[in-house]
């Protein structure tokens, strides 16, 4: 957008908050950043776009809550700490009351894992955010995808699924009461971040990945880029009360194990390191669940407890598939 009063005007009454990490903060040409010695800048970005990440008529808090979160979590997913975030929004119109909800949710998570916002661009055209964050892993310390070794353990946070399933109800494909939607949902629209796991994994965990798009297809992630395969046993996902109703259900199963937006992490281990990982659920309050075995070949096999082969329609979301 060309810069105008009311541009201005809207980045400063929304955006412009003292960066307490940085050097410089928004209001230049760029933010100046001072990075530690010894670290290495761990980097990414995530888009969001109306009606395809999000449903058009969402709550902006929430939304500003998760334009961050997924980013955060791709942080957790390397072990990396943040410090900074960017934020780049187009927006139909300038709708003040929109932004100060959005900003709200953006900067309550931000608040929360001392990550300042340093900078953005701000544009006019249909809903979508893209927001880019940056923090610090000690040098090459940082959990990769690549790492995952035969006969290591599968390990994921939290629970799985719950997201999707509110996903899959607003599409129709399963029917959750109101209770458990308006439970389920919560984890699609305010997904916890697992900053602190991932940095507590460092030096434990083989390899990592947050479950953006499905258990499966980010354990296959895994997989294709250590070259192994790996075996997941059914029984053994942690699932909420709400998963557990609807995980005997083709399209509830689905949903489960490939439908995504959790932003829990998923990681493996070497059996060795069961104790120290069993000794981080107390100490981070976070349930974390050994699912499965990394083996030789490839591939992700999701198996029942009497060890045959289970079938899932769709393995995760990919953008592209069928176009
Ligand atoms: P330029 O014309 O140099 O791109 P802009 O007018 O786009 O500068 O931005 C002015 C300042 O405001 C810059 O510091 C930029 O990083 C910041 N900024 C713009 N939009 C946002 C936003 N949505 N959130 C945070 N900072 C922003
Ligand atoms: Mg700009």
């Amino acid at each position: 957008m060309t810069q105008s009063n009311s541009e201005f005007d809207l980045i400063a009454r929304h955006f412009a908050r003292p960066a307490a990490n940085a050097v410089l903060g928004v209001g230049d040409d760029c933010a100046l950043l001072n990075v530690t010695n010894g670290m290495d800048l761990a980097v990414s970005t995530d888009t969001m776009v109306s009606g395809t990440h999000f449903f058009p008529e969402v709550d902006p808090e929430h939304l500003g809550h998760k334009a961050l979160a997924v980013n955060l979590s791709d942080m957790a997913a390397m072990g990396a700490m943040p410090y900074w975030a960017m934020l780049a929004i187009t927006l139909p119109s300038v709708d003040h009351a929109w932004l100060s909800a959005f900003a709200k949710g953006f900067f309550d998570l931000a608040g929360e894992f001392n990550v300042s916002l340093v900078g953005g661009d701000t544009t006019r055209g249909p809903l979508a955010l893209t927001v880019t964050i940056m923090g610090e892993v000690p040098a090459g310390a940082a959990l990769r995808r690549s790492g995952a070794k035969a006969g290591n353990d599968i390990w994921v946070s939290g629970h799985i699924g719950d997201a999707a399933l509110a996903v899959a109800h607003r599409h129709g494909r399963i029917k959750l009461d109101e209770a458990d939607y308006n439970d389920a949902v919560m984890h699609l629209y305010e997904p916890i971040p697992r900053v602190q796991l991932g940095q507590a994994l460092r030096g434990l965990a083989t390899s990592a990945i947050d479950i953006s798009d499905g258990l499966l297809a980010d354990l296959g992630h895994i997989c294709r880029l250590s070259g192994v395969g790996a075996t997941v046993e059914l029984s053994r996902i942690p699932l909420s009360g709400i998963a557990v109703k609807h995980v005997e259900t083709g399209a509830g199963l689905t949903a489960i194990v490939a439908g995504g937006d959790d932003y829990e992490l998923c990681f493996t281990a070497h059996p060795n390191s069961r104790e120290s990982i069993d000794d981080l659920q107390d100490m981070l309050g976070v349930h974390l669940t050994r699912i499965g075995q990394v083996r030789r070949g490839k591939g992700v096999s999701l198996v029942g407890s009497d060890g045959k082969a289970v079938k899932v329609d769709g393995r995760g979301y990919d953008h592209f598939s069928g176009s």
